[in-house]
């Protein structure tokens, strides 16, 4: 696989002094070489922090609209990105799954529209407390796995992130085990439903309570390629720890 991974999911939080702040914190953190980080703010404050960030981190949305711009009142499209110098786009997030009411066809065609306007994508896949109870894991984060592969044209430009719902803003992290399992069941399902190669090469992080004490087990294992993180990316000095987990 490639480069470990660690994004910073900011999702509705922050003001431009807090957000000010933070940058500060990661620019004065020091970021091993061989982690690709990323942090998404909201919308309206990634043209801060790209200007005020010193630190090698790339930039991501946090969503983006489904097509080209247009009469979308509300909506950020890919292109507007692409503009303001956003590299990255975070896509199917169960926020926007579960809470907005997204659904897996319409996330592979954002995810389709924002790889042809050269963003790149973190798409994520999880499944919710009852399915796992119901067994069911697999079945739904392959489900929404094949919407993503059934959408778009190539896997170059996508890392998979498997959050499970009920570990997102629980405390209730998965263990390494239970995290283990499910990464490695996606990575057989790429190789075989997309290609060996893309299998091998994909990047496939964790997300769902991730913080600086759990972090270092869970990049022991051998198909975690990486974090997405949501709470513990507020606080500088702990994402900087996070992203240090690399092994
Ligand atoms: P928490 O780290 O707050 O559980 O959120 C995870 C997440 O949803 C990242 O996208």
């Amino acid at each position: 696989t490639g480069k470990f991974f660690v994004g910073g999911n900011w999702k509705c939080n922050g003001s431009k002094d807090s957000i000010a702040k933070l940058v500060g914190d990661l620019n004065a953190a020091k970021l091993e070489d061989d982690v690709e980080v990323i942090v998404a703010p909201p919308f309206i404050y990634i043209s801060q922090v790209k200007d005020s960030l010193t630190a090698p981190i790339q930039i991501s949305a946090q969503n983006s609209w489904v097509g080209k711009g247009g009469a979308f009142t509300g909506e950020i499209s890919a292109e507007q990105l692409k503009d303001i110098g956003c590299e990255w786009v975070i896509l199917g997030h169960s926020e926007r799954r579960h809470i907005i009411g997204e659904s897996n066809e319409f996330t592979g065609k954002k995810a389709a529209y924002a790889l042809e306007q050269n963003l790149k994508v973190i798409g994520c896949v999880g499944e919710k407390l009852e399915e796992r109870e119901a067994g069911k894991t697999f079945d739904v984060c392959f489900e929404q796995l094949k919407a993503f592969a059934d959408a778009v044209p190539s896997w170059d430009n996508i890392v998979i992130a498997y959050e499970p719902v009920w570990a997102i803003g629980t405390g209730k992290v998965a263990t390494p085990q239970q995290a283990q399992e499910v990464h490695a069941a996606i990575r057989d399902w790429m190789a075989k439903n997309v290609t060996p190669e893309v299998a091998k090469k994909v990047r496939i992080i964790y997300g769902g309570s991730v913080n600086g004490a759990n972090c270092a087990e869970l990049a022991k294992q051998e198909d975690i390629d990486g974090f997405l993180v949501g709470g513990a990316s507020l606080k500088g000095a702990e994402f900087a720890t996070i992203c240090n987990s690399v092994t």
